[in-house]
């Protein structure tokens, strides 16, 4: 059996600003199975209309992952939908209404163009989230977060889920103060923000220099990253070599790369990283089938 994959035509039916920076859109899925805002850290890809278009189109999905986007692949490029990867922030309880924050980061590639100017009513596809992606937290000691403000939808899911007693300290890199949000949490969680103060985040980040001074609680770290890909790969190689965590201990995803969009082709630097975090997920399903 291949992977099972919702495909769902999603309708904007409200558009807020959660920050002077982020767009938040609640959609309506025609079809939302009961998994979907079950879990933290739900990825999901939009599908974009292209122009001329009033919505996306979707090749039928019978379920299976790999069929469907061998299916979207062989649509016509200039019909074909723009894809973008962002996070299901939030489920509205008993509903079919998700709602999803999109970072109005000043380089506007098409899905932000998108939200800048979204409207109710505009239809998009979803396609995920997918079970078999779900990544389980580590356990440890410490749970460290790091991300800047793509990553924020994502490490809210994430420190709004963990349970009374667990110590977790976050990093969040944005703009500024006004772009600083609130979570709810049972966990003793100290958060630190940082502010970038240019309006563009690069690979000098900040994330990095606070990581590398900041004194952790004592005990075992598990580390979880998002954010540029250029600094997502800093950090990791500071924890892992300078930190000495074992590279078990560190979930990365780099949530976009400076100066290339999500349609450019990997550089090597991602295959190597795709091929790390493949190797880590395959010995986590061997973990949980022991
Ligand atoms: C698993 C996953 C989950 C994600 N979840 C979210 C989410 O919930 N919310 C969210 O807003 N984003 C999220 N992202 C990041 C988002 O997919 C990227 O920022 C994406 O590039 C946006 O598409 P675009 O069409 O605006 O820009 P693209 O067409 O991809 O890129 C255009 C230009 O914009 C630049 N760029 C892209 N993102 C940024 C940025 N944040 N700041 C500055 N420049 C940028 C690129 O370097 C490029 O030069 C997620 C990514 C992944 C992989």
């Amino acid at each position: 059996m291949g992977m099972e994959l919702p495909v769902s035509l999603v309708t904007v039916t409200e558009v807020g600003r959660v920050t002077p920076g982020t767009a938040r859109v609640t959609f309506r899925a025609d079809t939302l199975p009961a998994s979907v805002g079950a879990a933290p850290d739900q990825q999901v890809k939009l599908c974009f209309p292209r122009p001329g278009q009033d919505r996306p189109r979707l090749p039928a999905s019978d379920g299976d992952a790999m069929r469907w986007y061998q299916a979207f692949l062989a649509l016509p490029e200039d019909e074909r939908p723009v894809m973008r990867s962002y996070t299901i922030r939030r489920r509205h309880p008993g509903t079919d209404l998700v709602d999803i924050d999109f970072v109005l980061h000043g380089d506007a590639g098409p899905a932000t163009r998108w939200a800048e100017n979204a409207e109710p009513g505009q239809v998009l596809g979803m396609v995920g989230p997918s079970a078999e992606y779900a990544r389980p937290l580590g356990e440890a000691d410490v749970l460290l977060l790091v991300g800047d403000e793509t990553a924020l939808p994502a490490l809210a899911t994430l420190v709004e889920s963990l349970p009374e007693g667990v110590r977790a300290v976050a990093y969040v890199e944005v703009a500024d103060a006004a772009e600083e949000q609130s979570f709810d949490t049972h966990a003793d969680l100290t958060l630190h923000w940082l502010h970038r103060r240019t309006a563009r985040p690069g690979r000098s980040s900040i994330l990095v220099e606070a990581v590398r001074r900041a004194d952790l609680p004592s005990g075992s770290v598990f580390a979880w990253l998002a954010g540029e890909a250029g600094t997502v790969r800093a950090l990791r190689r500071h924890l892992l070599d300078e930190r000495g965590l074992d590279k078990h201990s560190v979930d990365f995803t780099g949530y976009w790369r400076l100066k290339l969009t999500q349609d450019d082709a990997p550089t090597e630097e991602d295959l190597a990283d795709a091929q790390e975090q493949l190797a880590r997920a395959r010995e986590q399903a061997q973990a949980s089938d022991w």
